[in-house]
């Protein structure tokens, strides 16, 4: 046991104790909402309190959707709510088969993998593809399992600003013709909600015999007129060769996959270590998870309200003299500034129960602290003017609006 000497874990222990004890004695405290309730995919119930959901990943507003419920609890009776083990020690369920068959289907690809998250697929996928002497290249604000993935591999990680692809084809110049390597990116970026300028990307990755890996965790059921992705949104199927996604978000259940050529997917089922020494997806969430693909298709109507309650959403905000950065999609930035402002402007906007979150550094760079504000397909138009109008007000009465 050790008796608490001030050493460097120590020091990491008690910098960030400081920093809660600080926020919480101010109210100022917005890790981890207590969420008591969903109710339906537009309101939380929060400290006893119903709130408007503005935080929220589920872009088509398919959590408790009735044929998903069904689905899940259906698997439970016919499988119970466990899976022995890791699929090639105590065997593979039909019910992961299908899920990964509905995967490959959906994303236009030969075969699917899935894993227990989407974290961990980054992580495992770019750490079995790469290794010492390959080359890895990731857009500079690639979410933190790529970045994890990137690490572990042990491949040089090469870095470029922004979406910028010029700087992709410095990179790409950098590297000498003949060594592996893998371009790796968002398509919609999680804290900006922007697009990835596919078109250029995948030119270059011909250009220069790049592999291509792209993360679809917020373009799947929002990008593409059917909610297919961002091959779907450019009109460029077969342009990426590992089609990564998790079934988290827009899939109202837990886990992560990758859809690509077969050979490369029997390659991860047999090396990627997340795979092989980590159990399944329970039944109930593989069931979840293969339905809510099948409402997206036959519920055509929940992507194109997602689409326009975004519009209205960015538009307004817009309007509104808020700085949204880039975005073009469902996560909507408000840009506050300091990590203080966007504290108070979500104390504001919850008090008036709109439930909004800030993100501050570092997961974004300092100075650009915001709301991250997002709407889905569950939210009605009169709603989110009602949303809108309570950020300005916010926004108004601590000074970040003139
Ligand atoms: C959420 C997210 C992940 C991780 O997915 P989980 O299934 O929640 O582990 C990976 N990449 C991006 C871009 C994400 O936003």
């Amino acid at each position: 046991m050790n008796n608490y000497v001030e050493d460097t874990i120590m020091q990491r222990v008690r910098y960030i104790n400081e920093r809660v004890a600080n926020a919480k004695a101010e109210d100022l405290y917005y890790y981890n909402q207590p969420v008591t309730e969903l109710r339906g995919g537009a309101r939380v119930l929060v400290k006893g309190r119903e709130m408007g959901m503005y935080a929220s990943y589920s872009y088509l507003g398919l959590i408790g959707h009735p044929r998903i419920n069904a689905a899940a609890k259906d698997a439970i009776d016919r499988f119970g709510t466990g899976t022995h083990g890791v699929r090639s020690l105590a065997g593979s369920l039909m019910i992961h088969d299908a899920l990964e068959e509905t995967i490959a289907e959906f994303k236009n690809a030969e075969a699917a993998i899935t894993y227990s998250s989407g974290y961990v697929t980054n992580l495992t996928v770019v750490s079995t593809l790469l290794g010492r002497g390959d080359y890895v290249i990731s857009d500079k604000l690639n979410h933190a399992s790529i970045v994890d993935g990137c690490l572990m591999s042990g491949a040089k990680f090469l870095r470029f600003r922004h979406n910028d692809m010029e700087a992709l084809e410095q990179r790409l110049q950098q590297v000498s013709s003949n060594a592996t390597k893998l371009v790796i990116a968002d398509s919609v970026f999680s804290m900006d909600g922007d697009v990835i300028d596919f078109p250029k990307m995948v030119e270059l990755c011909n250009k220069y015999r790049a592999w291509l890996m792209i993360d679809e965790a917020h373009s799947v059921g929002v990008l593409g007129k059917t909610g297919r992705g961002i091959e779907e949104h450019f009109d460029m199927p077969g342009s990426i060769d590992f089609k990564m996604g998790t079934l988290s978000k827009t899939i109202p259940s837990v886990g992560g996959y990758v859809a690509g050529k077969k050979e490369l997917i029997q390659y991860l089922r047999h090396a990627s270590r997340a795979y092989i020494f980590s159990a399944a997806i329970p039944p109930a969430q593989a069931a979840a998870a293969q339905v809510a693909f099948d409402v997206i298709l036959d519920e055509p109507w929940r992507v194109e309200k997602l689409n326009a309650n975004s519009k209205q959403f960015i538009e307004g905000i817009k309007s509104r003299g808020f700085d949204t950065l880039y975005t073009e999609t469902a996560i909507v930035p408000v840009v506050c500034g300091s990590d203080e402002t966007a504290f108070l402007m979500t104390q504001r906007a919850q008090h008036k129960d709109v439930f909004v979150l800030p993100v501050v550094s570092p997961a974004v760079p300092p100075g650009l602290a915001r709301l991250r504000a997002t709407v889905t397909a569950a939210h009605e138009a009169d709603e989110i003017e009602h949303a809108m109008n309570v950020i300005e007000t916010a926004g108004r009465e601590i000074g970040l609006l003139g």
